[in-house]
């Protein structure tokens, strides 16, 4: 098998160059003998002569590493030798994130990079989801050094920056549950929808739906463009504006509403009732200590009791862990005006 062999002292850097490029051969074992460091390359010839700079392209047999399983093991041994590593990690597209020290992160990654060919980056969060944006920062990892996801999710894609917008894949089985639930032909209006996620997934199951989209975000709407395009979605209204501005121009629209805000939702149930048609479902999302999970049902109940309509609680259910005290929970309720 074709490799690349160095000396000690320029193997990390190397090997760096070998994940960032795609160069090293995955599922098998870099060895060493002597003073010398051998990786198993693969890749066009180009590409491979421009490694003359770290030493010698050879010739050597490699080891295959044995199964997934040891890598699994390998995983679960650096996180829980850290502190601070979070279990597992969130694969958007190829880019993996983790949640770690830069030090854990590191063996993570390379663990990450060499066992599992779909992964080509590795980021680790850098912060928290915060702002009006609801973004978290992001810090490079390893592998190729690349931001914009390429997302496949309940037979949809969705392209975006990580760093510029907020998207989770852990709301996968929620799109997916919210979508189920469309009539063909609703008038559906998802308030906050990022780059598109829950207002594609409900066009392409409802196609004669009327689906309106609005996000503040300048970025998270540019991507929403693109993602209605790459899904071919006819059925999609994308709006690039605040919900509280925007809601009096769709009064009486909505046969459906989704408020995926979990943080602010509450502020914005004035703007689901102009929105509502007489009769309206909302699905509501917020943030809430798991000691009281659906404490928020009172509080519904009494917002559009001021205006006299009437709520029905339909359905609720956690979505999923927020932080340590908080999960995340969606109530799924009527409203009839
Ligand atoms: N529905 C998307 C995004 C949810 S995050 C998804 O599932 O991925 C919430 C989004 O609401 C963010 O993109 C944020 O920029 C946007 N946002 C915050 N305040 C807003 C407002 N007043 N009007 C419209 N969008 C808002």
């Amino acid at each position: 098998m074709k490799c690349l062999i160095v000396n000690k002292e320029s193997a990390e850097k190397a090997r760096k160059y070998l994940l960032r490029y795609g160069l090293l051969k995955k599922g098998y074992k870099v060895f060493s003998k002597e003073s010398f460091i051998y990786f198993p390359i693969s890749g066009i010839s180009e590409e491979v002569k421009r490694l003359a700079q770290f030493g010698t392209i050879g010739d050597a047999k490699f080891e295959k590493i044995k199964t997934n399983k040891n890598y699994k093991e390998e995983l679960e041994k650096i996180i829980s030798s850290s502190e601070s590593a979070s279990k597992g990690y969130d694969l958007l597209g190829d880019i993996a994130i983790i949640d770690a020290d830069p030090k854990t992160a590191r063996k993570m990654a390379k663990l990450l990079l060499e066992s599992n060919k779909n992964i080509k980056t590795v980021l680790r969060k850098a912060s928290a989801v915060k702002g009006l944006y609801r973004k978290r920062s992001y810090a490079y990892v390893m592998g190729k050094r690349n931001y914009i996801a390429h997302y496949k999710e309940n037979g949809a894609i969705f392209e975006f920056d990580v760093r510029k917008v907020f998207f989770s894949p852990r709301l996968s089985y929620e799109r997916q549950r919210i979508a189920s639930m469309v009539k063909n032909g609703e008038n559906v209006m998802v308030m906050f929808a990022g780059v598109g996620p829950f207002a594609i997934e409900i066009a392409k199951k409802a196609p004669k739906s009327k689906v309106v989209a609005i996000e503040l975000n300048k970025y998270g709407y540019k991507y929403m463009l693109k993602n209605i395009e790459l899904n071919k979605v006819k059925n999609v209204i994308p709006i690039l504006g605040d919900v509280k501005k925007m809601a009096i121009k769709y009064k009486n629209f909505a046969d459906r509403i989704v408020m995926p805000l979990p943080k602010e939702a509450h502020h914005f149930l004035d703007s689901a009732y102009i929105v509502a048609k007489k009769k309206a479902i909302v699905h509501y999302y917020s943030f809430v200590d798991k000691e009281k999970e659906f404490e928020a049902e009172q509080m519904i109940k009494e917002f559009f009791e001021k205006y006299g309509a009437k709520v029905k609680i339909i359905n609720k259910r956690v979505v999923r862990p927020y932080s340590a005290k908080e999960v995340e929970v969606v109530i799924d309720f009527s409203i009839a005006k």
